[in-house]
């Protein structure tokens, strides 16, 4: 694809305005928020934006409504609070990670440390800074959850010395040991075969090049049946659904007392991880997470459930979707899949792989292209 402009995807320090004011995506590496950093973030939003955190499908968060002088006061807190390490990679530091890593047995290997250790060497080359705000790395714990996120650079376990490095449809064995600086380096590789291209997968032949410049020869990669993240009790995790990946300000009040640390995902949930905050020896439910209007089921009507901003935020949007989004998803016929809602063709946000697709039109709703 051929780009003739830098990515304006939003930041905190280049803050994108929507209709409904400025609009900062603060980015989260490996999702990972202490709890008293997610308080910050949420009197930031009550403060200074319309009182709501997104959670976005990268496992960032994002705030909107931010008025003229909203943005200077946001990254003030944020750096005060260690959520900007450096202000020139504030839009790169796009890292995930499985996020019941090291929390419920699966892993082959726990990814998470890996991805602290590759934020921090990311944001210690001055010339990574200039990714664009929409490259994106991957950790894999072995469990293929990351399989779908069309990652720029990722890495899936094989076990507790050994990982593949992944490039498109490429991949190779390495050695954890040498995973931060090979990633960075396929990073910065990118940025020397690139144009004017966003994505790797965007470069005519750009796994291949980098693979080259790396001095790496690849095999094919292997398949890995993708797995899926639902609500309940994980081992010493707990995974809680957020309706819409939009935490009211009640919601990120309770998930920040339960102490400790929780862990945002790229599926509009959230990981309170059960062994390291007061959660260990009660039950869920006693927590008051459900009473704020969290799942914490895995059958609720809002499993797998997305939808883009919508009406008033957006001026292309033809609904309020996220408002009918009660209202419509009873009369869905989901079978196990996802469900987005769109307010325009764009689409924003929408999951990868097989989704039940809910268009707003001018005379309605289309589900799959056929009026609902
Ligand atoms: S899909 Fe359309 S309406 Fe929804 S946020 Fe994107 S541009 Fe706006």
């Amino acid at each position: 694809m051929a780009r003739t402009e830098a990515d304006r995807c939003p930041g905190v320090l280049a803050v994108h305005q929507a209709v409904d004011g400025g609009l900062a995506r603060v980015r989260v590496p490996g999702g990972r928020l202490t709890c008293s950093q997610l308080d910050v973030l949420r009197l930031a939003a009550a403060d200074l934006g319309d009182g709501r955190l997104e959670l976005t499908s990268r496992g960032n968060v994002q705030l909107r409504a931010l008025g003229p002088d909203g943005p200077r006061e946001l990254s003030d807190r944020l750096y005060a609070a260690g959520l900007l390490p450096s202000l020139p990679h504030e839009r790169v530091r796009n890292i995930l990670a499985s996020p019941l890593s090291g929390l419920d047995g699966q892993s082959a290997y726990d990814v998470l440390p890996v991805a602290t250790a590759l934020d921090q060497a990311l944001c210690d080359r001055p010339a990574l800074a200039a990714l664009p705000g929409r490259f994106l790395f991957a950790l894999d714990d072995g469990r293929g959850d990351l399989a779908d996120v069309r990652a720029d650079v990722a890495v899936r376990a094989l076990d507790d010395r050994t990982a593949l490095l992944i490039l498109g449809a490429r991949a190779v064995r390495v050695q954890w040991t040498d995973v931060p600086d090979l990633m960075l380096a396929a990073a910065e590789a990118f940025l020397a075969v690139r144009d004017q291209e966003w994505r790797i997968a965007e470069v005519p032949d750009g796994a291949q090049l980098i693979l080259e410049r790396l001095g790496l020869e690849a095999e094919e990669l292997p398949p890995v049946e993708s797995t899926r993240l639902t609500a309940g009790v994980h081992g010493a995790a707990l995974v809680v659904t957020v309706p819409l990946g939009s935490l009211t300000q009640e919601q990120a009040a309770a998930l920040s007392q339960v102490g400790g640390e929780v862990r945002v995902t790229p599926w509009r949930s959230v990981v309170v991880p059960t062994d390291r905050t007061g959660l260990e020896d009660v039950r869920p439910d006693d927590a008051g997470l459900v009473d704020v209007g969290l799942v914490i089921a895995p059958d609720s009507v809002w499993e797998g459930v997305t939808a883009c901003a919508g009406q008033p935020g957006c001026a292309k949007a033809l609904a309020d979707v996220r408002g009918d989004a009660a209202r419509l998803l009873p009369q869905l016929t989901r079978r196990g899949r996802r469900v987005h809602l769109s307010g325009c063709e764009r689409r924003c946000g929408k999951p990868a792989g097989d989704f039940v697709d809910v268009l707003a039109g001018p005379d309605g709703y289309l589900v799959n292209g056929e009026r609902l």
